[in-house]
């Protein structure tokens, strides 16, 4: 029979793993049993709503079986088989979850061993580390005819029909022979399996058997004993969110989420909830250590399992977890839920509401209680989920700020750490009234705007925004603790003195033919201009008015589907009443209009470039800089 090759990324896969120099090898059988156990999974949950499943839910086995001679280990199982096009495709190409993983690893040869191979999610062909030839043969629910799939590596496999007459399947191992550096043997030995049962797999739901060999005994002897075999059952079937708190260690939190949630690293937090009265329910949630790679895309999907009374139900349940903590990864189990429930009267379930109430509280305060206690951490987290909380505030306009507004942070002038809101209001000047901010693409940049360096000159603290997010979640909470947030490139500051207000409004009043004309020199896109005596080196900034600011303007105008309709702040040129470029304007609208329509130009592009704006025609400013220079 001619052999099939493995489409490329699984090729490339299988020849790491049959050379793998990796030390866990034994991470295999953890892999296999898990896809035995969800392959029973899926039976059962055919079995809710389709009478022509015949496995009882007492039934459902997984069976190991090692033969030392032959050097076959077998791993069976009675859950939903796989058809033949299933057999191509799922035992052809790597899954996806992995794959994607795999790809981007790809490329640094160094880590390649090290990061992918058995810390998950590479799941079946984990196997050939361990075995030089595999044989699957399953009988899928619902089909006649079984089907036998067999490869020895990298170089293809074959699928081809065979006798099977129960549905499920029988992944046959011949496992490698020792050597100098490996003893594969050791996954014959019924102790090393029962221990690696133990290790990894004993929360599996399912029993998982084997037979051994026990001495004991001869009966009526005192001395003499006998070999007896025994069916047992290797796994305690406790799930780890049964188990008493105490009795389950870190790593054993990290391996079941590293197994279950297809995570490389382990989770940053662990956290379990426990309530009874109202609602019953056990949740066991992990705060990842890192965003996926498809998190801020389209193609994440957020989500909590479900099970009901230790029996999944639903291995997404969207209900579970708000959108700004769609990062949360875990579980929930209820005794409250009935077993056929479906989607769609989920989402009306009144007691999945309540848990997922309960539930968002318990994981805001574990957040608020480690932005206290453990800030190192804290930051870990914020640094990659921390735009999710922003988007959260704003996208719903507030709706939740009670449970956000706390739990964001932002850098700012005092110093390179994140501030929190409150930690900004307990620590403002006296008298100060609002909570500065400015924004721009780094903290660098904004660090030089014009206006942070007056506001910081008054002493006042700056939250330095860089995230796209950021101004728009401000915007929408208005004001924390009562006092409003005021852009400092944007908002009238009010930093001046009655008289120094008074001299600036008489200064900007005799000027307004001047300005005309300088707005005039510029065009449209100048919404005004006027003197400013808040400026300290510089000679002129821009600032904006109305709800948008500079900004926001650049952020909005880079989403898709902007084009066209492109978003513009108001900006105004503010011209430093004190700086010696004032004086030079004013004697230039009395004597030279032509030079002066030019300077208003170049001091109008200079200010863009400040702010961080482009300059719409370069080509002109760069003619114009040439004439200034040649006088
Ligand atoms: P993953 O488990 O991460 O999806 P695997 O490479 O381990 O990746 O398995 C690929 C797919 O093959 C599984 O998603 C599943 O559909 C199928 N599969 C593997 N083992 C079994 C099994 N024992 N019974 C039924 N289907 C299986």
């Amino acid at each position: 029979m001619a052999k099939k090759q493995f489409k490329t990324e699984s090729k490339k896969l299988l020849d790491m793993m049959v050379n793998s120099i990796y030390t866990h090898k034994e991470i295999f059988l953890r892999e296999l049993i898990s896809n035995a156990s969800d392959a029973i999974d899926k039976l059962y949950f055919r079995s809710l709503t389709d009478s022509t499943v015949k496995t009882g839910r007492d039934d459902y086995e997984i069976r190991i079986t090692a033969d030392k001679d032959a050097r076959i280990l077998t791993i069976t199982d009675n859950g939903c088989g796989m058809t033949k096009e299933e057999l191509e495709n799922n035992l052809g190409t790597i899954a996806k979850s992995g794959s994607f993983d795999f790809k981007k690893n790809a490329d640094d040869e160094a880590k390649e061993k090290v990061d992918i191979i058995g810390q998950f999610g590479v799941g079946f062909y984990s196997a050939f580390m361990v075995a030089d030839k595999i044989t699957v043969e399953s009988l899928a629910h619902g089909s006649d005819t079984a089907y036998c799939w067999q490869s020895s590596g990298a170089d293809g496999y074959t699928v081809e029909e065979c006798s099977k007459d129960k549905v499920g399947s029988v992944i046959t191992l011949h496992i490698k022979e020792d050597t100098e550096d490996e003893k594969y043997s050791e996954f014959l030995d019924q102790y090393r399996l029962r221990g690696l049962v133990k290790k990894y797999s004993d929360y599996i739901r399912y029993p998982i058997r084997m037979m051994t060999e026990h001495q004991q005994l001869k009966e009526g002897s005192k001395d003499e004993y006998e070999t007896v075999i025994e069916d047992e059952t290797l796994n305690s079937m406790v799930p780890i969110w049964k188990k008493n708190a105490s009795d389950v260690t870190d790593e054993e939190y990290a391996n079941f989420y590293r197994d279950k949630f297809f995570d490389y690293e382990a989770p940053l937090k662990v956290v379990r909830q426990k309530a009874e009265g109202m609602s019953n329910f056990e949740a066991l949630l992990f705060i990842p250590s890192h965003a996926p790679f498809d998190y801020y895309s389209r193609d994440y999907e957020k989500g909590l399992q479900l099970y009901s009374s230790g029996v999944l139900i639903m291995d997404k349940c969207k209900e579970l977890v708000p959108d700004y903590f769609s990062f949360v990864k875990g579980l929930v189990d209820s005794s409250d839920l009935s077993l056929n429930i479906s989607r769609e009267m989920l989402q009306h379930d009144r007691q999945l509401k309540a848990i997922a109430k309960s539930v968002e509280k318990k994981i805001a305060s574990e957040l608020s209680k480690m932005q206290k206690s453990d800030r190192e951490n804290y930051e870990k987290f914020f640094a990659a989920f921390g735009a999710q909380l922003k988007w959260g505030i704003y996208s719903d306009y507030g709706m939740h700020k009670d449970v956000l507004q706390d739990l964001i942070m932002f850098k700012s002038s005092l110093e390179d750490k994140y501030v929190t809101l409150k930690e900004y209001v307990s620590r403002m000047k006296e008298g100060q009234t609002k909570i500065y901010y400015a924004s721009g693409d780094s903290i660098e940049k904004i660090s030089l705007l014009p206006q942070v360096e007056s506001v910081i000159g008054h002493g006042y603290e700056i939250l330095y925004l860089t995230d796209d997010v950021d101004e728009f979640a401000l915007q929408v909470l208005r004001s924390y603790d009562e006092k409003e947030f005021s852009n400092v490139c944007k908002d009238d500051l009010d930093l001046s003195t009655d008289e120094e207000k008074e001299s600036l409004k008489k200064e900007n009043e005799s000027n307004a033919d001047l300005f005309t004309f300088i707005k005039d020199s510029i065009g449209k896109e100048l919404h005004g201009v006027r003197f400013t005596n808040t400026l300290q080196n510089h000679a002129a900034c821009l600032s904006s008015e109305g709800a948008l600011s500079a900004e926001m303007e650049k952020i909005l105008n880079k989403m898709p589907g902007a084009e066209g309709q492109q978003m513009k702040a108001e900006l105004v040129l503010e011209i430093n009443m004190n700086h010696p470029i004032a004086d030079k304007l004013k004697a230039l609208f009395a004597d030279d209009k032509e030079k002066l329509k030019q300077y208003s130009k170049i001091l109008y592009a200079n200010a863009r470039l400040v702010s961080g704006l482009s300059v719409d025609n370069p080509a002109e400013l760069s003619s114009l800089v040439c004439d200034l220079m040649l006088g």
